[in-house]
């Protein structure tokens, strides 16, 4: 995805907060990341899901704020429904927003759009709207 300031910020300051939250435990940073129950926060942030990737990388984590985390997932009957793509991606893919995926994005949504019926059928709802 071509950065922008708001892209980078939101990447960046995820990162510290994770890192922070992790007491500064890097390698915990990276299993936080790469851990998941369906959907790892690394493969949404590939897909530039910027802040569906911490709030996953969230549920990793151990204490009052994986706690947290966990049971306004639990808690919230859309929260697995939701399909990993967001409309904003969605439209930043169909083109509708001016926004620029970059080539190397937007391959790997065309790819997961092939794998995961849950997100192209959000696309095509998109499309269609
Ligand atoms: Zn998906």
């Amino acid at each position: 995805m071509l950065p922008t300031v708001g892209r980078s910020r939101r990447t960046v300051s995820g990162a510290a907060l994770l890192f922070r939250n992790r007491g500064g435990d890097l390698a915990g940073c990276r299993r936080s990341l790469e851990s998941a129950s369906t959907f790892a926060g690394i493969e949404l942030l590939k897909l530039g899901e910027i802040d569906k990737a911490w709030a996953t990388a969230r549920l990793h984590l151990d204490g009052p704020i994986g706690e947290r985390a966990r049971l306004a997932r639990e808690t919230n009957p859309f929260a697995t429904a939701r399909p990993h793509l967001g409309n904003k991606q969605l439209d930043r893919c169909l083109g509708r927003d001016g926004d620029k995926l970059g080539r190397e994005v937007c391959t790997r949504i065309a790819r997961h759009l092939e794998l995961c019926g849950q997100c192209r059928e959000a696309c095509e709802a998109r499309r269609l709207a």
